[in-house]
């Protein structure tokens, strides 16, 4: 293809129960650390999606799995190799009270690996949890990632492997491949590659139609103190869901803004200008689908700072989805609610209950105003900017924390 080997342009969701390896995993392949954020180091666990690319080269000379790297010298014979293909990994955390970032970032996510430390009885409640969040948010491409095999005898690693087995059966995941490695000793890192390649590989999208970006992320990139000449506008990361953006077009962002009129707060879209953009670390003239995409604009930085326009809609002026306040979605409910030790059963959705829903990378609350089987109503909380036919995953407070418990498609 014409495609830029270094620009990724997929995004891989990194997936599974805190402390099986994601955000190692995600570091030995990219040679970049994502959990940026102070607090997320102090605790030790990933809060926000982290992001960072990598770029996978193979040898032309020599044959197999190990022929490819993350590196630009060949595992096999020492050679100089040149980049073949480049994709943006998405680190969620596997926390269990942080599944509403997880799902927020599958919105964006192209596919996923499922990370399953093999020193662990598989599955543990977020592996499960996040299984059953793939499969709800229609993610299909999924490579299972068996990890930490350097700290189990084979024998183990073997009867784990089976556990997995057991797990995945008739579950979307049932045919992914299971790749054991270990993330930090970066063993068997060809074989995996191989398997991303295969599994994962690039998107089709439409380029010609009007682009859509959902946000992941937003940014005030000025240090503290700058001088004002220097104040850079606010910075959006994100992914195009289709379409392009160019630097100088116009853009849009739904909902947008908040502001109080006679007491009630309303929202009005934001207009900005793109100003730069970048992919991975290049700067680019145009920004194409998957993979993701900061977009400088001359946005006031302080509507940008610590990822306040997470969750909205970044597109064409005039040509955005709408901005609804209410939805009306057919649902189905699973059976019974994963991800905690007990297992109940799911009831019914309750009149006046409140929801979590995710709807793209937005994550609001609605209050249930009717319920059927198969269809629900709700007013929500914050307003989201979302199209007809567009997921929602449907979570409910049990025992104090929000379990997902359904699937829902927005109607009219
Ligand atoms: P996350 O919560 O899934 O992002 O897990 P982390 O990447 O933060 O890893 C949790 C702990 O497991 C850290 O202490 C890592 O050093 C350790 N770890 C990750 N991968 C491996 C591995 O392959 N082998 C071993 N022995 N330890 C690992
Ligand atoms: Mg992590």
């Amino acid at each position: 293809s014409l495609h830029d080997p270094t620009i990724p342009n997929v995004n891989i969701g990194v997936v599974g129960h805190v402390d099986h390896g994601k955000t190692t995993l995600v570091s030995q392949l990219t040679g970049s650390w994502t959990d940026r954020h102070s607090e997320e180091l102090k605790r030790g666990i990933s809060i926000r999606l982290g992001y960072a690319d990598a770029t996978f080269y193979k040898c032309s000379k020599c044959q197999g799995p190990e022929s490819w790297s993350n590196t630009d010298t060949c595992q096999i014979c020492g050679g100089k190799l040149e980049p073949v293909r480049s994709v943006s990994f998405v680190d969620a955390p596997g926390h269990e009270t942080l599944m509403a970032t997880m799902l927020s970032g599958s919105a964006i996510m192209d596919g996923a690996m499922l990370v399953i430390a093999a020193n662990e009885p598989c599955p543990q409640p977020q592996t499960k949890e996040h299984l059953m969040a793939l499969e709800l948010t229609g993610i299909k491409n999924i490579i299972i990632v068996q990890n930490k095999i350097d700290v189990v005898p084979q024998k183990q690693a073997i009867e784990n492997y089976k556990q997995i087995k057991a797990f995945v059966k008739g579950t979307v995941a049932e045919n992914a491949p299971i790749i054991p490695v270990s993330a930090q000793k970066k063993i068997n890192f060809g074989v995996l590659i191989d398997a991303l390649n295969t599994t994962i590989p690039d998107m089709e999208r439409e380029a010609d139609v009007p682009p859509i970006m959902l946000i992941a992320r937003s940014f005030d990139v000025n240090r503290p103190g700058s001088s004002w000449r220097d104040i850079k506008g606010g910075v959006i990361g994100g992914s195009l869901i289709r379409g392009e953006f160019r630097e100088g077009d116009d853009m849009e962002i739904r909902p947008g803004r908040q502001y109080m009129s006679e007491n009630k707060a309303k929202w009005e879209p934001i207009t900005t200008k793109i100003t730069s953009m970048n992919k991975a670390s290049h700067k680019v003239a145009v920004a194409t689908p998957g993979g993701l995409s900061a977009i400088g604009t001359k946005l006031d930085p302080a509507i940008t700072k610590s990822d306040t326009l997470v969750g909205q809609v970044a597109g064409a002026v005039g040509s955005l989805p709408p901005v609804w306040e209410k939805m009306k979605f057919d649902m189905t409910l699973m059976d019974r609610v994963v991800g905690s030790a007990s297992e109940q059963n799911i009831e019914p959705l309750r009149l006046k209950e409140p929801l979590m829903l995710s709807v793209g990378t937005a994550v609001t609350v609605g209050i249930v105003m009717a319920a059927k089987k198969n269809q629900a109503e709700v007013i929500l909380k914050r307003p989201v900017c979302a199209e007809l036919g567009s997921r929602i995953a449907i979570s409910r407070q049990v025992g104090g924390r929000w379990r997902l418990i359904g699937m829902g498609i927005l109607t009219e």
